[in-house]
């Protein structure tokens, strides 16, 4: 009995000291101090106890059983993780609605015009949000003139891949095998530098209804019939998103945007080389799809509380990209890992959010799909101000940790246990905070 004993509390230790370890790799000070008491702690009641009880003494099983038990509760299956809900409306997205779109319209042109004759409710709020800095440019909290010219540039060079996203199909079809071209094309995303990839089937409702941005005419109908998308992810790098809201997370969405462009496009010219057709969607002003439901529905992650998608190893920190394609393949379905329940305790977004913009209530049904409605408003607005895209929501949230061991653990956890949802909440403020510093 002594040595189960002994080894239990050796092991309980090293996890402590591990999680020590890893957060002095993410320079996370108040974890290193938090995890080091919490070590030195168990090990001071541990032993005491050890060494107080008589030796094999039968009471020494009830600590090791508490342990036990709790850890079964923690991390064994049970109660399935609830799913998000969707039944997607026919009613189908204006990009000329969307944020991006309506904050390039000038007083005095005729989209301005055009558009608010048509929204006149969107106006005053528009106006406002003109009035502030535009990102990138000076006026900016964080505006630093040599890094806003290097992401300038990044954004650039991905408007100059628009020509490419389509292209000519090879009037010879292949005969395809689904399942195999499959797992081809997954293999190629991935090689081609994506760190996750799923098949959807295209659900119309998530194809834009009208071009709101790009070459395409301002306001001409969105023919997008494909029936699959190849969605991926680009893991953002955790060191710049730490550093949100500085600029550095803006120079990191444009370099991961940058790379989905590349594999986007690379991936569609070779689809439309077997004779189909296929296109790719890039950042900037090229999207026809909305990529947050569409990746969701690739088995990629689910939709958290700050209206990204979270991914089960990279968390809130990945950037998406699709490709639209006839090519048949083998949808994938959507996944649940805990984070619906999980947000509903957690709010740490919303917390860390400077403008109010994240929901602290319940998910509201909107076009058929249940989830947090963010204020996509008042994000611009913080957007502006700070000058860049700030990233708090990201940073903040406990699922943006790094892979590694004891972050491994905690995800397990709150994939398979209802309590574990429960205490991981908890254990994140203890050892992150509530605040995330900047
Ligand atoms: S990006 Fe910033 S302002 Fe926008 S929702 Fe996230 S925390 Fe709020
Ligand atoms: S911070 Fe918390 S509530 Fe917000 S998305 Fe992440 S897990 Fe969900």
């Amino acid at each position: 009995m002594n040595i189960i004993y002994f080894f239990t509390g050796i092991l309980i230790f090293l996890f402590f000291i591990q999680f020590a370890i890893t957060s002095v790799r993410e320079k996370k000070t108040r974890a290193i101090i938090v995890s080091l008491s919490s070590a030195i702690l168990v090990a001071m009641i541990w032993f005491s106890c050890y060494i107080l009880a008589p030796s094999n003494s039968p009471l020494l099983v009830i600590p090791i059983g508490v342990v036990v038990i709790l850890l079964a509760l923690y991390l064994l299956p049970y109660g399935k993780p609830q799913a998000i809900k969707t039944n997607p409306a026919d009613e189908r997205v204006d990009e000329r609605d969307i944020m991006f779109a309506r904050e390039e319209y000038e007083p005095g042109s005729k989209k301005y015009d055009v558009y608010y004759k048509m929204r006149p409710e969107n106006k005053k709020i528009d106006d406002k949000i003109r009035k502030l800095p535009a990102i990138l440019e000076p006026g900016g909290r964080y505006y630093d003139p040599a890094l806003a010219d290097y992401i300038i540039r990044l954004f650039d060079f991905n408007e100059s891949m628009i020509a490419m996203v389509d292209g000519d199909v090879n009037p010879k079809k292949e005969d395809i095998n689904p399942s195999a071209m499959t797992k081809q094309i997954k293999q190629m995303t991935l090689d081609l530098g994506a760190d996750e990839v799923g098949v959807a089937g295209l659900n119309p409702a998530w194809v834009y209804s009208h071009a709101g941005r790009g070459p395409k005419e301002w306001g001409s109908p969105i023919e997008n019939n494909h029936n699959y998308a190849i969605a991926f992810t680009l893991e953002m790098d955790y060191g710049h998103v730490e550093k949100s809201p500085y600029l550095t997370i803006t120079e990191e969405t444009a370099r991961q945007y940058m790379h989905g462009a590349l594999i986007s496009i690379k991936l569609a010219d070779y689809i439309r080389s077997l004779g189909y057709p296929a296109r790719a969607h890039i950042a900037g002003s090229n999207y026809q799809i909305m990529l947050p439901p569409v990746a969701y529905d690739a088995g990629l992650g689910e939709l958290g509380r700050h209206g990204y998608l979270i991914s089960p190893k990279y968390g809130s920190r990945v950037r998406l990209g699709a490709v639209t394609t006839d090519l048949p393949l083998i949808a994938d379905k959507p996944i649940a890992f805990g984070v619906q329940d999980f947000c509903e305790k957690c709010k740490k977004c919303a917390v860390n959010c400077p403008s109010n913009a994240i929901p602290y209530g319940d998910r509201t049904t909107v076009r058929g799909i249940e989830k947090w409605q963010l204020d996509m408003e008042a994000c611009l607005m913080a957007w502006r101000a700070l000058g860049s895209d700030c990233g708090l929501c990201m940073k903040s949230c406990p699922f943006s940790h790094p892979p590694a061991f004891v972050h491994d653990i905690v995800r397990l956890g709150i994939k398979n246990s209802p309590l574990a949802r429960k205490i991981s909440v908890w254990g994140d403020d203890l050892f992150y905070g509530k605040k995330a510093k900047y």
